[in-house]
């Protein structure tokens, strides 16, 4: 028989409403662990939190998932044989738990109040929970339960010795058990706390590898004396390091709002396409071995994850590159995925002599979100004010003067075009040049100029004539030449 186990890890995300990017790639990191492996990848949403309840929370990371493709084999909505994968829906189990690690000596109901507590916190000698009810005499307990008195179960810590475990990304951690709290398992609503609960559900939900951010690297040993107390095998720890965000300054610090959009909604809401941002975050605290490749699909990456490629230094998260992974992915759709994007949004904007089909074509290589649509296309729904030094380019050899010429020269020819398509104007302005001895260039410039008003524009004169249909190219033409 093997002794080799089916890798199962898990996404253990608490519901606060939106999808940290740091967390979506803990959830990837996690997933493309197991599935590089063939193991299983649970969800489980850990809510126990009650004060911190946030509705519709849920939905919002299931909607991610989904969006991203990381598709989970157990968890809410798909059910699983570990089941319920919501912990508010496991309180009694906790409870089990908690009290069989009572009867072995490794926890202990804590009666101590509110008051009491808040008195040991105002001393200035505050070492943190004094351990005041680790030891009280069984009868005595008994007699407070039957009292009904409130309580908490805290872990017993062992007071001497250390605990240690190795992390697949940090290495070795090692803590003197001196420095250890005797926790809170159990609060006193009866819910568990994360130190707890987490624990049972890895251990009963089968957790071969819990990935997730480094802020619990330190107090792992705490969980692994968990695990030690009841005679369960430990997991092994895969710690990520933190993401970063730079500022103006250059200053480097948790990635946070004051660096740009840090949820995961927010870049989608921002024009940001999801397999773009997958690509580019999975990058981020990890590398392909032996390769410098950059574009990975899920399924490439499932195929090229490997663990020992996670690195340790935290990476920066840095807006530029994400922008430039989304052009590409952009340039990457069908035509069809992406006039179902943008077709709408042009159609919002655009009034209705425009062409927007062929619009969007202009502006599938040039634009790096969806966002920018708006802005790239402001030329065409409104007439800008011209400057008639864009009529003056020295490849070209173009003045004002000659723009002049070159317009009132084509203008008879453009109204006389019945066919307005690209390919026609674009003879017919070709015919002309060649009629008139004029460089090409310097008659393209010229009508570009004069129906962009814009010194850079998604594609050329022609292009945009076909656009902007044959009314409104006449006229603007026609406004140009009396403006020159
Ligand atoms: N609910 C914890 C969090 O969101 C999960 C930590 C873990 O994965 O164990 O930080």
């Amino acid at each position: 028989m093997s002794d080799k186990k089916t890798i199962k890890t898990r996404f253990a995300p608490s519901p606060t409403g939106y999808m940290h990017i740091g967390n979506l790639r803990t959830a990837l990191y996690s997933y493309l662990l197991s599935k590089s492996q063939g193991g299983k990848f649970i969800l489980r949403i850990e809510d126990t939190d009650q004060e911190r309840l946030v509705e519709g929370a849920v939905d919002v990371i299931i909607d991610t998932l989904k969006m991203t493709g990381i598709d989970y084999d157990e968890g809410p909505g798909v059910g699983g044989e570990n089941g319920p994968y919501i912990q508010s829906q496991r309180k009694e189990i906790y409870m089990e738990y908690a009290k069989k690690l009572i009867d072995s000596g490794h926890a202990y109901y804590c009666f101590c109040t509110a008051e009491r507590l808040q008195a040991l916190h105002d001393d200035n000698s505050f070492g943190g929970y004094d351990r005041h009810c680790r030891d009280l005499p069984k009868e005595e307990v008994e007699k407070n339960l039957a009292q009904g008195k409130p309580f908490v179960i805290r872990q017993k810590m062992p007071l001497e010795g250390k605990t240690s475990y190795v992390d697949e990304v940090y290495g070795e951690v090692e803590m003197d058990n001196s420095e250890l709290q005797d926790q809170i398992l159990i609060k006193a609503d009866g819910f568990p706390t994360y130190n707890f609960c987490h624990v049972i559900d890895d251990y009963l939900m089968g957790v071969t590898h819990v990935v997730r951010g480094n802020e619990y690297l330190t107090s792992t040993p705490k969980y692994c004396l968990l695990y030690d107390a009841f005679g369960w095998e430990r997991p092994k720890y895969v710690h990520l390091p933190l993401l970063m965000g730079k500022d103006a300054e250059g200053n480097v610090s948790k990635l946070s709002k004051r660096h740009g959009a840090v949820s995961f909604q927010d870049l989608v809401n921002t024009g940001y396409l999801p397999e773009a941002i997958v690509n580019y975050i999975a990058l981020l605290g990890w590398s392909p071995k032996d390769s410098t490749e950059e574009f990975f699909t899920m399924e490439e990456l499932k195929k090229a994850f490997t663990m020992d490629m996670l690195s340790k230094s935290p990476s920066v998260f840095d807006y530029d590159k994400l922008k430039w992974f989304n052009s590409e992915y952009i340039k990457k759709l069908s035509d069809e995925d992406y006039e179902k994007k943008v077709l709408p949004i042009l159609a919002e904007i655009c009034p209705d002599n425009i062409d927007t089909k062929k619009l969007a074509g202009l502006l599938k290589t040039r634009i790096a979100t969806f966002h920018e649509i708006k802005e790239k296309v402001d030329f065409i729904l409104e007439r800008l004010p011209m400057e008639s030094d864009l009529y003056t380019n020295k490849k070209n050899k173009t003045t004002p003067e000659v723009c002049k010429v070159i317009l009132e020269e084509c203008l008879p020819i453009l109204e006389g075009i019945s066919n307005w398509s690209n390919d026609d104007l674009f003879a017919a302005l070709k015919q002309y040049s060649a009629d008139s001895e004029r460089k090409a260039g310097a008659v393209m410039w010229a009508v570009r100029i004069a129906v962009a008003r814009l010194a850079v524009t998604p594609g050329g004169a022609t292009e945009l004539m076909e656009v902007l249909g044959k009314d409104e190219s006449i006229d603007r033409i026609k406004q140009a030449i009396s403006e020159l």
